[in-house]
Order: structure tokens, then sequence, then C-alpha cells
């Protein structure tokens, strides 16, 4: 399994501001977006590229275009906020999105929605879950996507928590994880700590 954790003084500096309680929903927008172009530029890094041709005002040259089929998937609620950022960096990717709900009392997801591009097997398909906390979301998210076709898929998650890193990587061995924060662990509410507290919350001001 790869368990990426973004390294970078930028990463640092908006999670601490991330994290404080005091920051204010439309300020937490704004920082959830910035710390997901960070997290996708880390994990396009690596996508195929293809030769073109492009007229510059002054002559002919060869050029390097995006060859990969990138499809982006939001989990519901949550996963919004990485949205945008994400396709300001690919804005040809196709998006699909998957519905999960966290039982509050249990912690355990359901799945309640789903709509993804057809032909998934020939995608990379990134997974946009911002808070990676007992797994279970995230691990039926990545094994969803699978049994719908998908053969590479990379979860971004703002921050991760080890057992969540644990559950998925028991589940889908081979899956990739990248995370601007590996938290110290989750509490007995199974919310991560030190983390930021509830995303889907403090995104939308619930
Ligand atoms: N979901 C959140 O929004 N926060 C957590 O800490 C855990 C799950």
């Amino acid at each position: 399994m790869g368990l990426h954790v973004v390294d970078h003084p930028l990463v640092e500096d908006v999670l601490a501001a991330l994290r404080d309680k005091a920051t204010p929903c439309d300020e937490f927008r704004r920082l959830a977006r910035r710390v997901s172009l960070l997290l996708a530029v880390e994990a396009t890094r690596d996508l195929a590229l293809g030769e073109a041709s492009v007229e510059t005002p002054l002559e002919t040259t060869k050029v390097r275009r995006l060859a990969a089929r990138v499809v982006a998937v939001p989990v519901l609620r949550a996963g919004l906020g990485m949205l945008d950022a994400f396709l300001e960096l690919v804005p040809q990717a196709q998006v699909g999105y998957f519905g999960l709900e966290r039982n509050e009392q249990t912690a355990v997801a359901r799945r309640y929605y789903e709509k993804v591009p057809k032909d998934l097997a020939g995608a990379i398909v990134f997974l946009l879950d911002p808070m990676l906390a007992t797994g279970g979301s995230a691990a039926m998210a990545v094994d969803g996507l699978m049994g719908l076709g998908a053969r590479q898929v990379r979860l971004l998650s703002i921050v991760a928590a080890p057992e969540g890193v644990a559950h998925l990587a028991a589940a889908v061995p081979d899956s990739i994880i990248y995370t601007a924060a590996l938290d110290r662990a989750l509490n007995d509410r199974k919310y991560i700590v030190p983390g930021l507290g509830d995303f889907g919350d403090r995104l939308f001001g619930t």
C-alpha cells in the first residue's frame, strides 16, 4: 500500500488554520480548497503525457499534453469541498459521486447514492474524502469503485488517522493514499485527534 504524507510548508500553514476552531466557515472553505490543490498536485505527479505539437506565435513546437483519463469522485458531502480545486488542476476530468453517510452512533458508513462515469477501467480514479477516520467509508468507496471496474483508485484525504490507514490497507492491500497530515488517533466518538472537527459541518456551516 502507498501512503504519501505531503510534506510542504504551504500544507503545514494551511493545516494550522484549518485546525483552528476559530476559523469561520467561509475561510475554512477557501483553506480546504488550497490544501486540496496541494494534495492534487502531488497525487497527479506521475500522470501519463502524450506527444503533440502546437504553433507558438513564432514556430511549431513539440509539446506534451495530459494523456491519462482522469475521474474525480468526491464522497458526499464533505468531498465536495475538494472538488473545485481538483477540477481547476485537471479541468478535463470526468466526475462521479459517491454518497456515504456515517451513522453518528456507530460510525458505520452506509452507501446511499452512486453515479460514476462508464468504463472506469481505463481511468485513474481520484477519490476525494477529506477525513480518513475509521477507514470504513473509504474502504467501502474504494471497494465500490473497483466493483464498478476501476483498476487504479487514489484516495485524497486532508487528514488521516492511523486506524483508517490500517483499515484501508487491510481491506484493499494495494490502495494509494495522499494526505496532508497523519494525525495521532481516533477518539471514542471516532473523530480524528487532534483533527479539525466535523469537516462537513465546518465546510457547510451546519
Ligand atoms: N469525519 C470528520 O468530519 N471528522 C473526523 O474527525 C472524522 C470523520
